[in-house]
């Protein structure tokens, strides 16, 4: 049996504007669909907003769509992402923990955006402007207000000079804990899966840490192939996803056109050996 993957074009992870990501959830589709896109999710931050509408387009150009979310989560006092995958969006448990996650949003970039005066820039407006874009706040919003106003040349420069980890407007996010978040996808009938593992500062006993206790409280995939990975880091990361018993996931993390390291609909290939995590989903 070919298993789908070989077959689909699949893309489980992307960004519309109801987050950080340049499209509306419609345009998204579109585009994923004039790429070749057969099966995509739609997984912002934190929010379930734009998946009616992703979902009816979708419908219209032959796409499979896949409810999502990624939501932000706390782990030894690292933030982790986890990707709730075929979650249901009117389950009421989620939708209450997600309104409350938006608050956490709301209130740690106005305490960002303070920080952000004491080091000499104008909170206020900068603040003022991340609220003029559309979708929930984050980072990735006060770096554009940040770039569009002067104050840095890249988005990138936003994080290396005030937004990153130990710079001077670093507010710690009080995510829940790691096992809560897993807790609230499952109960909203919603696959787990941890999203881009190389991405966080761990050792590798730290790493594979993560996995006991993300398997522990209930995960059931790792995002195998992210975005720009190269062929040698993907096969490192299936190892994991094999060792820990975890399916594996695609997802390119699309967010805007105008980024080219992750392009939807590249037809990014899960490695042999990996139980895909869309098998028992996709009939
Ligand atoms: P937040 O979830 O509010 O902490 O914002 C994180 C978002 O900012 C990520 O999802 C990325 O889209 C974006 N981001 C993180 N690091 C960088 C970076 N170095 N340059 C540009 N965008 C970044
Ligand atoms: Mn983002
Ligand atoms: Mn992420
Ligand atoms: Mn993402």
């Amino acid at each position: 049996m070919n298993p789908p993957g070989e077959l689909l074009n699949i893309d489980l992870h992307t960004h519309s504007n109801c987050s950080d990501g340049a499209l509306s959830p419609s345009q998204l589709v579109a585009r994923a669909a004039a790429a070749g896109v057969e099966v995509l999710a739609l997984t912002d931050h934190d929010t379930v907003a734009g998946l009616e509408q992703a979902d009816h387009s979708a419908g219209g150009l032959g796409i499979r769509f896949v409810p999502g979310v990624e939501i932000s989560a706390a782990w030894r006092a690292q933030s982790i992402h986890v990707l709730g995958l075929w979650i249901d969006p009117a389950a009421a448990q989620l939708r209450e923990e997600l309104d409350l996650q938006a608050e956490r949003r709301r209130t740690r970039m106005v305490k960002i955006c303070e920080r952000l005066s004491k080091a000499g820039l104008p909170g206020a407006e900068l603040l003022a402007a991340v609220q003029a874009q559309p979708g929930l706040p984050t980072r990735a919003h006060l770096a554009h207000a940040m770039v569009a106003g002067g104050h840095v040349g890249r988005a990138d420069d936003a994080f290396r000079k005030y937004l990153g980890a130990g710079k001077s407007a670093n507010v710690a996010a009080d995510w829940p804990a790691l096992d809560v978040v897993v807790g609230w996808i499952r109960a909203a009938g919603g696959v787990a899966t941890l999203a881009h593992p190389a991405r966080y500062t761990l050792s590798a006993g730290a790493r594979r840490q993560l996995l006991v206790d993300f398997v522990a409280a209930g995960g059931a995939a790792l995002e195998v192939v992210s975005g720009g990975n190269g062929a040698q880091h993907v096969e490192a990361v299936a190892a994991m996803a094999v060792k820990h018993g975890l399916m594996g996931s695609v997802g390119s993390d699309f967010h805007d056109p105008q980024l080219t390291w992750n392009p939807l609909g590249r037809s990014l290939k899960l490695p042999d050996g990996v139980t895909p995590v869309w098998h028992s989903y996709l009939k």
